[in-house]
C-alpha cells in the first residue's frame, strides 16, 4: 500500500506548499492554493532510471553536432504558418492556448486537413486527435461542417495519458493534437484533472514521446479568465512553441500570436476571421480595420507593427462633460494607464482643463494595441473631439509622447509609412527625431511633417486643407 500524503499547490504558478496559504508568496495570487494528493508509489515510478535516461544522450562536441535543417510541416494555412516561422517542426511540442470557445478546436481541424495530405517517405502522415473534451461524434459533426474528412485522421476519446501512449504505439502517429490537456489525466497521480500537478505531469509525459518518437504535438490548453495560460506557467516552459489564440467571442476576428518559438522568431501574428463555415485567414488587416471610417471628429489613424507587419488602427475619443464628481475615463483596447498619462500631458503641456470631462477611447476593429506608438494619434484624437475639428482620414499619426510633452522616438517609421501609403494615405505626423535615421522618407511619396512636441502635433493635426 502507498503512502499517502498532501500537498498544497498554487494553481496559477505551481508552487507548492505543505499547508494552506492564503497568498501565493511566487506569483502574489490571493486563495490560488488547492490541495493535491501525492501518492508515493507514483513518484518513484516516474524516478526509475529506465524512465530518465535516453539511450541517445551521449556528450558530444559543439563542432561534431552537425546542423540538419529540420522538417517543416506546412500546415497550408499561411497566417498560421507565418505565426511559427514557416510551419510545424518535425517532433516539436506546440501550445495552442486561448479562451474557451474561441475557436481553438477549428483552428486545429483545418490544419489536419493540409497536414493529412503531406506525404513522408511515400506514405500519408498520419494524425491521432484525441477529443478528450467531446465524443469523436461531435468532432465528426464538425469536421465536416468544415469540410475535413480525410482517412488517415484519426480519433479517440481516450482521457488517460497511458492510454494514449498505447494507442499511440499502435497507430504510430506522425502528428498528435490533445484537446485538451485540462481533460487528461495520469493514472498514477491523485488530484483530478485540469490541477496544476495533473497538467504539469501529461504535459512532461507527452513531451517525452514526442521528443523519442520524433511526433509532432498540438496541445490546446484553455486560458483563464485573468488571460493566464489555465494550471501553470510552469507548462510554457516545457513546450517548444507557445501561440495563443486572442479575440472576442462575440466579435469576428481572431489574432494568433506567437509568444514563445524555439524554431523561429517570436511575436510574429496572424488575423483570422470566424464566419460560419470556419476561420478564413485576413491577409491585410489593415485594409479591414479602418475601412469603414471617414474621419469624422474624434477619429485619429495609427499605424503599429506586430511582429514584421504593419497594423493600420483607427482610435476613437469621445469627449463629454461629465455628471459625475469624478469623470470617467474609459478605455477598450488600449491599456488605461496609457490613457490616464496622455490626459496628463494633455492638461500640463497644452493646457486642457479635463477635470469635468468624461472620456471614452475605443480601437475601432477590436484588437488590443500594445507598444506606445499610438500615443500621439490618442491624444490628437481626444482634442479632435473636444474641439469639434476633424483630423482628415488619410493622415497617419505616429509618435509616442513623453511626460514632458515632446514626441519621442519610434522604430520602424519606413516599414509603417509604405504601408499607409498602399492604403491610399497622404499625409504622415511623425517624430523630428526620427529625422537621421530615415534619409529617404521622402520618396515613399507621402507628405511628411515631422513634429518635435506635441503642441506642435496639434497645429498640423487639426489643419484643414
Ligand atoms: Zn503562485
Amino acid at each position: 500500500m502507498a503512502k499517502v500524503k498532501s500537498k498544497w499547490v498554487c494553481q496559477n504558478c505551481g508552487y507548492e506548499t505543505v499547508s494552506y496559504l492564503g497568498r501565493c508568496p511566487d506569483c502574489g495570487h490571493f486563495g490560488s492554493f488547492v490541495e493535491e494528493i501525492v501518492s508515493f508509489a507514483a513518484k518513484t515510478e516516474a524516478l526509475k532510471p529506465s524512465n530518465i535516461i535516453d539511450d541517445k544522450s551521449i556528450v558530444s562536441s559543439i563542432k561534431e553536432i552537425e546542423l540538419d535543417e529540420k522538417i517543416r510541416f506546412k500546415s497550408g494555412i499561411d497566417e498560421l504558418d507565418r505565426t511559427i516561422g514557416g510551419g510545424f517542426v518535425q517532433g516539436s511540442l506546440i501550445l495552442l492556448a486561448g479562451d474557451p470557445g474561441i475557436g481553438k478546436s477549428t483552428l486545429v481541424l483545418q490544419t489536419t486537413k493540409n497536414i493529412c495530405e503531406i506525404e513522408l517517405d511515400n506514405r500519408k502522415l498520419k494524425v491521432l486527435y484525441i477529443c478528450a473534451e467531446e465524443s469523436p461524434l461531435q468532432v465528426k459533426l464538425r469536421a465536416k461542417r468544415l469540410g475535413v474528412d480525410p482517412e488517415n485522421l484519426y480519433l479517440t476519446n481516450q482521457t488517460c495519458v497511458d492510454e494514449i501512449i498505447n494507442q499511440i504505439d499502435r497507430l504510430k502517429p506522425d502528428f498528435l493534437i490533445v484537446d485538451s490537456i485540462q481533460s487528461v489525466f495520469c493514472a498514477g497521480i491523485a488530484s483530478s484533472s485540469g490541477s496544476v500537478s495533473q497538467i504539469r505531469e501529461c504535459t512532461n509525459v507527452l513531451a517525452r514521446i514526442a521528443k523519442q518518437k520524433n511526433i509532432t504535438t498540438i496541445i490546446i490548453g484553455h486560458v483563464t479568465k485573468e488571460g493566464n495560460i489555465a494550471g501553470p506557467k510552469v507548462l510554457e516552459h516545457m513546450v517548444d512553441c507557445v501561440i495563443n489564440f486572442e479575440g472576442d467571442k462575440y466579435r469576428h476576428y481572431r489574432i494568433l500570436r506567437c509568444i514563445k518559438n524555439r524554431f523561429g522568431a517570436i511575436s510574429e501574428v496572424g488575423v483570422f476571421k470566424m464566419e460560419e463555415d470556419g476561420l478564413t485567414e485576413i491577409n491585410s488587416p489593415s485594409k479591414m480595420l479602418i475601412e469603414q471610417t471617414d474621419g469624422a471628429c474624434g477619429s485619429a489613424k495609427v499605424a503599429t507593427l506586430e511582429g514584421s507587419r504593419v497594423f493600420l488602427h483607427e482610435i476613437q475619443a469621445l469627449v463629454g462633460s461629465t455628471n459625475y464628481a469624478n469623470p470617467r475615463r474609459v478605455a477598450v483596447g488600449i491599456e488605461y494607464n496609457r490613457l490616464l498619462q496622455n490626459i496628463a500631458v494633455l492638461e500640463k503641456k497644452v493646457g486642457l482643463n479635463l477635470s469635468k470631462q468624461d472620456v471614452y477611447v475605443n480601437v475601432a476593429g477590436g484588437l488590443d494595441i500594445i507598444e506606445p506608438s499610438y500615443d500621439l494619434g490618442l491624444s490628437l484624437a481626444i482634442i479632435s473631439s473636444i474641439r469639434d475639428i476633424p483630423i482628415s482620414p488619410t493622415t497617419l499619426i505616429i509618435g509616442e509622447v513623453g511626460l514632458l510633452g515632446e514626441i519621442r522616438y519610434v522604430d520602424n517609421i519606413e516599414r509603417r509609412l509604405k504601408e499607409a501609403k498602399k492604403l491610399g494615405f497622404k499625409r504622415a505626423i511623425i517624430p523630428a527625431v526620427n529625422e537621421k535615421v530615415y534619409k529617404n522618407i521622402d520618396d515613399i511619396g507621402l507628405e511628411v511633417k515631422q513634429v518635435k512636441k506635441i503642441t506642435d502635433a496639434i497645429v498640423e493635426g487639426l489643419r484643414q486643407d
